[in-house]
Formats: C-alpha cells, structure tokens, sequence
C-alpha cells in the first residue's frame, strides 16, 4: 500500500529558509580558539626555537584560568619576548586556516535538509527520505554570522558551508554596524531568497543578539543550548529569547514540522 503522498510532489511555490548562526551552533568555538593557538605556538617556536607544544599548553591554560584577554601578552612575557609583538601574534591567530568539525547534530541536520531538496524539486519523489516526505516544501539554507570578516570566511571555508548554503551572510562584510541584532543581514536574506519573514527561522545560540531583531522581523527563532559554549549560562528577559529552546539540532525537525507544514495542510 503506497503512502498517502508518495506520487504527490510538494509545493514549492513557496520556499522556507532556515538560516543558522555559526559560532557555537553549527560548530564548537572552542575548536577555532585552539587551532589558533596552534598557529601562535608553531609560529612563535619557529621563530625563537621555543617549544611548540609547551606554549600551546602554557596557552590553553591560560585560558582556562583568565579567560580570554591578555593570553599572547603573558606568553610573551613568561618567555621573554618583546612585548610589542603581541599584535603579530593577534594577526597570526587571525588569519591562519583553521581546522573545523561540525557538532555532529550540526553535520547531520544540514545533511538532512539539504540532501531533501532534489527529491524535493522534482522527479524521484518515490525514493525521497524520510525527512524530504515529511517536510513537503522546498528549504533554503543560510547562514548569518558575526566576527571578522576574514576570520568568519576562513570559518566557513574549513567547514565546507559554501556547498552548502543557499546564502551566506558575514555581517561584517556589510560594516560593523551590521552586525547582530542589526536587521541588515535577516532583511538580506529575504530579499536574497525572495522569502516572507514567516517563512524563515533563525537558529543561535546567543540571547543577547539573535533573537531580537528576527523576532520584530516577524521570523522564527530556535534557540541551541550548547555546554561550554560561550553563551550557556546568559538567559534574557523574554523579548530576546527565542520562541524555542532546544539542546540538540535534530529537535528542529517537529518544530518545522509544526511551523508551516501542518498549517498549510490544514
Ligand atoms: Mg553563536
């Protein structure tokens, strides 16, 4: 007995855009952090014959007990090096290629959205996935993401997000001033996608700017509980927290699902 709607292709007159943060939902920060460290300490060892390993270690501990602020000053210091190199080892950090994974649910629900678009759009809706079939309308995928623009692109170019995303916004690009919570880069996004605010959700991490301004927009918002993530331990007043709260990607699904297919079913 064939299901109810395996020969009825799904509407995609109307796109859906589901646009991630980066930092801390699609992958650990803490990753990027300690490949730069890497590139400090290979740097600063090829340099001035120090040891690459102990300045990595001396670098991570750092961390760990002051937190991020004047780790390259004490190393510097605590190795008797110029303190005026601190803003070469800034750049060094800055600008090296790093190397990323996704969170595994990260990896995994970017696979399934976007490995649904070809059964989607068209002929082998038969042999669709399970998740193609339920969701019944065509989804782009974007990214909007803060930080430097050149270390934001190194980002993406490390996680492979260009083959990926229908579009990729680093606000930096556009200006300081566009950063989070401004509405440049979710207004961009619609007119990029030609998608009402309804039909998009954005998914982050931080409740001091990924929610507000897509909430007065008139979008969708997920926000990701990630342990040890910078932003696991900030809760907001209602106006810039998310409209739901999840701690594992793979939990977007049903809310999807309850956003706009049941609806538009109904
Ligand atoms: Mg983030």
């Amino acid at each position: 007995m064939p299901l109810e709607n395996t020969n009825k292709l799904p509407k995609t007159v109307n796109p859906k855009a589901v646009v991630f943060d980066l930092d801390d939902t699609l992958y650990d920060e803490r990753q990027f952090v300690s490949s730069g460290f890497k590139a400090v300490a290979q740097y600063l060892a090829g340099s001035y014959g120090l040891n690459n390993q102990k300045l990595f270690l001396q670098m991570q501990q750092l961390l760990c007990e002051e937190g991020r602020g004047r780790i390259f000053d004490r190393v510097l210091l605590d190795n008797g090096l110029d303190s005026s190199l601190v803003s070469l080892l800034v750049e060094v950090y800055r600008s090296h290629k790093p190397v990323l994974e996704f969170y595994p649910d990260a990896g995994e629900i970017l696979r399934d959205l976007k490995i649904s678009i070809p059964y989607l759009k068209g002929s082998n809706w038969e042999s669709a996935p399970e998740i193609a079939r339920d969701l019944k309308f065509e989804i782009k995928l974007g990214l909007i993401t803060d930080g430097a623009a050149g270390v934001q692109w190194n980002k993406i170019k490390a996680l492979g997000l260009e083959d990926m995303m229908d579009i990729i916004i680093v606000s930096d690009d556009f200006g300081t001033e566009c950063w989070k919570p401004s509405p440049v880069p979710y207004q961009r996004v619609m007119d990029k996608l030609g998608v009402v605010p309804e039909s998009c959700v954005y998914i982050g991490d931080n409740p001091e700017k990924d929610f507000v301004t897509a909430r007065k927009l008139g979008w969708h918002t997920v926000r990701i509980w990630r342990p040890g993530g910078m932003c696991f331990a900030i809760k907001k007043d209602l106006l810039y927290e998310a409209d739901f709260e999840i701690t594992d990607l793979q939990q977007l699904k049903p809310i999807l699902l309850n956003l706009w297919t049941l609806k538009e079913d109904g």
